[in-house]
């Protein structure tokens, strides 16, 4: 059994055939799906889905970095109501993206912040986007109580996920990207203990090849998975296996 770790499948972008995409998923081996939130809109979209079928979405709750805006205070006040809840397994997806601008980088750190002290408070794991933004991540985390979660599409260097590894119990949610021709983090990985790794896809983002450049899916995290046992020298299933019990340790999902 697999865990997809980190997918969007709620989006508008599977409205036609959702339906088809959780059938592959779950023919490709996908036991359950982690559902990221993306602002306050998204909440309705994330609750049906999740209800839909409990036993196979966690969902997870938060403000994305992107949606950081002039308004963010309001957002972040019904994603806490949302949160605090009760149902969430995770506090997500959260962090901090300077690549597009930086026009908001103050309320990116802040709103960072305070999810991650919910995250705390809640004993529950966060869920971090971080892009063109490392320094800035590593210190939030540092400055908050918050010590487990995933560092969501790693794809820095050997002395990054060290780093980020020493920040607490954190694992590197890995996807599409390592099947890429010429990405660095096959090397990078190789290096890292696969304990410390997770699997996921983001889609509908970050398809892996020969997806690449498609809307990605949950069933491709096969693709990721082959990857994944080149690296380790594994079985396919061995890699499965070790990733789908961190992940189930991390968002505390009996197996
Ligand atoms: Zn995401």
């Amino acid at each position: 059994m697999i865990i997809d770790t980190h997918t969007h499948i709620f989006e508008n972008e599977f409205d036609e055939d959702r339906s088809a995409v959780i059938q592959r998923a779950k023919d490709a081996g996908v036991g359950k799906m982690v559902l990221p939130n993306i602002n306050a809109q998204s909440i309705t979209r994330l609750k049906e889905l999740a209800d839909s079928d409990t036993n196979l979405f966690v969902p997870a709750m938060g403000l994305h970095p992107t949606e950081v805006n002039s308004d963010y205070k309001t957002e972040l006040e019904t994603i806490k109501s949302e949160l605090f809840s009760g149902k969430y397994a995770a506090v997500g997806e959260i962090g901090m993206d300077l690549y597009w601008d930086k026009e908001f980088e103050k309320e990116q750190v802040e709103a960072f912040e305070t999810q991650l002290d919910w995250a705390a408070e809640l004993s529950l794991p966060a869920l971090i986007h971080s892009r063109s933004s490392f320094k800035e991540t590593v210190n939030a985390v540092k400055n908050s109580r918050c010590k487990k979660g995933i560092f969501h599409c790693f794809g820095g260097t050997l002395e990054e996920a060290e780093e980020l590894l020493s920040l607490g119990d954190f694992l590197l949610g890995i996807g599409g990207v390592v099947t890429f021709k010429k990405s660095t983090l096959p090397d990078v990985l190789s290096n890292i203990d696969i304990k410390h790794i997770v699997l996921e896809t983001d889609a509908p983002y970050l398809a892996p090849t020969p997806h690449r450049g498609k809307r990605n899916e949950p069933s491709y995290i096969t693709e990721v998975a082959a990857a994944l046992s080149k690296i380790f020298n594994l079985s396919i299933d061995e890699v499965a296996r070790i990733t789908t019990e961190n992940a189930a340790n991390l968002f505390k999902i009996k197996l």
